[in-house]
């Protein structure tokens, strides 16, 4: 039965050892809670395939939960005995406590399809007309199978594009990108940046967050989240949740000159709020490397990190 080999998926990917599933009721299970590692607190409901803990309030999807916490081997059973190759979802907004949320009304091209399903298709479908923007996203852009899963990025054959979608803790699409695969293709986004927070399911504001310009420059670091644009509104939404945990912040930005401007700025903007929050500005230590999304052995070593500060201001001021 379907939801006993889920129970089967939960304990052997999800929950930790020591703490394994109780039933509670018919079609829920508790375990101890990933995210805040409270030992019982995180229930899982097996029919809606949801997940809310009493005592941090994480939830959303299950798949999220794979996402965030399982490995390639655990999601990609998971994928297959459920069937979830993309988010269609719509269901109420059940969990919702204090946090502000406004749907987005956003829907992904006609025709496009996961690269999940690509590959659990391989041999039924064309698959050598998918290949040059799995090659693209492999070989150019450094992403493995784990990341292409993760990010559940899609690939819409009539445009020429590769879609990289934004979900909200519910799992309702609230924004994509999508973008051609040559090296001066365009770029187009659909959504209102400033009211999403790129798939803020995977974010944690506890802990120090990196802002990155664009989803690939980020994409292979921890807890990292895309400006999508070189800059960081005070209205947006994003803005107003770092300030708000007071998240510390490290800044990369690709290499040039040009960005020295926006790394005052956004570092000044929040200092505005509060002059004791920690940022740290983050510069390639391989100054050969102008765009971060081109180093191919990228981890967070990949970066010197400097703390912004009156001296660093000065410092960064003197190179524009
Ligand atoms: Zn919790």
């Amino acid at each position: 039965m379907e939801t006993d080999e889920i129970k089967n998926l939960i304990d052997i990917y999800i929950s930790p050892l020591s703490q394994k599933w109780k039933l509670s009721h018919s079609d829920n299970i508790e375990i101890g809670c990933p995210f805040c590692k409270d030992e019982k607190n995180l229930s899982i409901s097996l029919s809606k395939q949801i997940y809310n803990c009493w005592n941090c309030h994480a939830s959303g999807r299950l798949l999220f939960l794979f996402k965030k916490f399982s490995n390639l081997e655990g999601l990609e059973k998971y994928i297959s005995i459920t069937k979830q190759f993309s988010h269609v979802s719509n269901f109420d907004n059940l969990f919702i406590t204090k946090e502000e949320y406004k749907k987005q009304e956003i829907i992904l091209p006609e025709n496009c399809i996961s690269i999940s399903e690509i590959f659990a298709n391989k041999h039924k479908i064309d698959y050598i007309i998918y290949e040059p923007y799995i090659d693209y996203l492999i070989n150019k852009r450094y992403l493995d199978k784990f990341l292409l899963y993760k990010f559940n990025i899609y690939i819409d054959i009539k445009n020429e594009k590769i879609i990289v979608p934004s979900y909200d803790k519910l799992g309702n699409l609230n924004l994509y990108f999508s973008r051609g695969i040559n090296d001066k293709a365009d770029y187009f986004i659909k959504g209102n940046k400033n009211e999403v927070i790129f798939n803020e399911y995977l974010i944690n504001f506890n802990i120090p967050i990196i802002l990155v310009e664009g989803f690939f420059d980020g994409v292979r670091l921890k807890n990292f989240c895309p400006l999508l644009g070189k800059d960081l509104s005070e209205n947006s939404l994003l803005f107003r949740k770092i300030i708000l945990n007071n998240t510390p912040i490290l800044l990369i930005l690709d290499n040039e000159k040009g960005t020295i401007k926006n790394k005052l700025e956004i570092a000044d903007k929040i200092k505005k709020y509060n002059s004791k929050h920690v940022i740290y500005i983050g510069e390639i230590k391989d100054n050969s490397y102008k765009d971060i999304g081109s180093i191919k052995n990228l981890d967070i070593d990949s970066f010197a990190f400097y703390e912004y500060n009156d001296e660093l201001k000065f410092n960064l001021i003197n190179k524009l």
